[in-house]
Formats: structure tokens, C-alpha cells, sequence
């Protein structure tokens, strides 16, 4: 039996502006052939299309805030999903004030929408359970940044138990109680004796977490929310030499999401979200290898998988 697919793949890698080599930020999240796109900066839709992704299945739209590099591509894209068909509901997790530009830009331009679209307002604080679907479960947590900006964490859901097949002949399990074995449940035997379900069925294998940080300064809080995640995205937009400027813009630097994910104790750390002053990117990876070995940098179109 093997996994169901998870995998990351970056639109943009990029921070304010788009350049010729990298666009600003976006995510593609695919889990068993559902899609979740997380941030959706100005070009993010010509990035769907290059990788030729339906993007008309895409029902899990989460922003991080509200800076131009993070949802300045949303209406165009939420205009293309109606032009190409899209009838089922839409989720946007995001600050209040998106739904207000959204209508806006919708009314203005004498748009109509043939699918629903529901709002959920993020929380700035604390660590929050904003949603699921049959496959994953979507938390919330508060980064620090100039304006309200949440970080977001994706979890896989439990799937059913595998059986053991030594178990079930043992206790002759007829096969309408297996299903419930697969569930969870404990068995009782003829006899009347419960047995407890970890008997019949393989522990679990771990359920699956992604973590996606970007924009924030450095803060020990991210490492609690974001404790031994699979894979940890978090910002790096300066080198080390630029850490001042990190702390006035309210960014990191290399080794700061390095250090995140080192007390983190994540899996895997991908730095993105570079300063257009970065044509290569090779010396933040460096700077970010030294303090946490498994380190990736991120690149318009890079697929991560989680397994
Ligand atoms: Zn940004």
C-alpha cells in the first residue's frame, strides 16, 4: 500500500517585484489529486499554466497577508477559474480585508462569478485549526511582519489502518467488522472480550506536515508552531552581511530560517523569497547549509515531495 502523492511546487520564488528569473510568491500544494494554492502574487496564473496545472480544481486559496507580492495575481486568476468552467466552491483563507478588494475589483469590472467563494477570516494569533477537507487539516499561526501575516501548516489526514492478516484468522473477524478494524475500532469476540484494535492492525505510519513561512522576521515563537514539520518553507530574503536591513523591512536572513529550522528540528528547510538583488542564489544556501545541513533553495517551478 503505498502513500497517497504529496508534493510542494514553487510558482515564485521571488520577493517584491517579478524579474525575468524569478516571480514573487506562490505555492501549489497537491495531495491525491486535490490541489491548494497558497499565495498568489502577480503572475502566479501564467506559472499554472506553464506547469499545465488544472487550476479550475484548485478549492483552497490561503494568503498570507496582504502585501502586493502575495495576492496581487488573485483576481485574474479567480476571473480565469470562472471563464474555464469552475462551479465548485471556493475557500480563501485570508486577512478580513481581502474579501473588500476582491468585491471591488469584481464590481468595477462588471465580473460575475459562476462558483461560490467563502471567505475565512485568519486569526493573528495563536495556533488555529482553520479548516480541512478529506485530506488534510489547515492550521494558522502568527508571523512577524509589518502588517498581519500568518503562517500556515498543512497536515495530512489519517487514512485507513492496514490489517493484519495473521490477527484476522485468529479470531475469525468477519469481514464486516474489518472495515471497522481500519477505522480504529477495538473487536469483540464471540465470547464477548474486547480486543483492543492495535492487535489486528500495523501502527501508524507518520502523518505528513508542511510548513510555509514567509514574510517574518526571525522569532523563537515560529519554531514552536512549526516543531518537526516534513518540510519547512521559510522566507530568506537577505544574506547574512544584510541583516540590518531584515530587521528593518521585517525579514530574515539565511541564518535566521536555518536557525527556525534547527530548533525546529523540521526535516527538510527550502529558503525562498529572495531580494530581486540576488540573480544566483547559491551563497544563501551556503549561508543557510551551515547552520542547517538539509537546506534546498527554492526555484520557480522546483518540485519538493513529501514521503
Ligand atoms: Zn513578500
Amino acid at each position: 500500500l503505498s502513500k497517497p502523492s504529496f508534493t510542494v511546487q514553487i510558482l515564485g520564488s521571488g520577493s517584491a517585484t517579478p524579474t525575468t528569473y524569478r516571480n514573487p510568491s506562490g505555492q501549489l500544494i497537491e495531495f491525491n489529486n486535490a490541489y491548494y494554492l497558497i499565495d498568489c502574487g502577480e503572475g502566479t496564473q501564467l506559472q499554472l499554466r506553464k506547469i499545465n496545472a488544472k487550476f479550475q480544481r484548485i478549492n483552497h486559496v490561503f494568503v498570507s497577508h496582504l502585501h502586493g507580492d502575495h495576492f496581487f495575481g488573485l483576481i485574474g486568476l479567480l476571473n480565469s477559474m470562472h471563464l474555464y468552467g469552475k462551479k465548485t466552491k471556493l475557500t480563501i483563507f485570508s486577512p478580513p480585508e481581502l474579501k473588500e478588494v476582491i468585491d471591488l475589483q469584481l464590481r468595477v469590472s462588471k465580473a460575475r462569478l459562476d462558483y461560490p467563494i467563502e471567505y475565512i477570516d485568519l486569526q493573528n494569533k495563536g495556533f488555529n485549526l482553520i479548516g480541512a477537507d478529506d485530506r488534510l487539516e489547515f492550521f494558522s499561526f502568527p508571523l512577524k511582519h509589518r502588517v498581519p501575516t500568518c503562517g500556515f501548516l498543512l497536515k495530512e489526514k489519517p487514512g485507513l489502518l492496514k490489517l493484519k492478516n495473521e490477527a484476522l484468522a485468529e479470531y475469525q473477524v468477519p469481514l464486516q467488522e474489518r472495515n471497522k478494524l481500519k477505522m480504529g475500532e477495538d473487536f469483540i469476540s464471540h465470547e464477548g472480550k474486547i480486543i483492543k484494535n492495535k492487535h489486528f492492525t500495523y501502527p501508524r505510519e507518520n502523518l505528513r506536515t508542511y510548513a510555509y513561512c514567509s514574510d517574518t522576521a526571525y522569532s523563537p515563537k515560529t519554531a514552536e508552531y512549526v516543531k518537526e514539520v516534513d518540510v519547512l518553507y521559510h522566507e530568506a530574503t537577505f544574506e547574512n552581511a544584510l541583516a540590518d536591513k531584515a530587521k528593518d523591512t521585517m525579514h530574515s536572513t539565511t541564518a535566521q530560517a536555518a536557525k527556525v529550522a534547527k530548533e525546529a528540528n523540521v526535516k527538510k528547510l527550502i529558503i525562498g523569497h529572495y531580494s530581486s538583488r540576488y540573480r544566483y542564489v547559491d551563497k544563501l544556501l551556503h549561508e543557510a547549509r551551515e547552520v542547517f545541513t538539509n537546506t534546498i533553495a527554492a526555484d520557480d517551478g522546483m518540485i519538493i515531495r513529501l514521503d
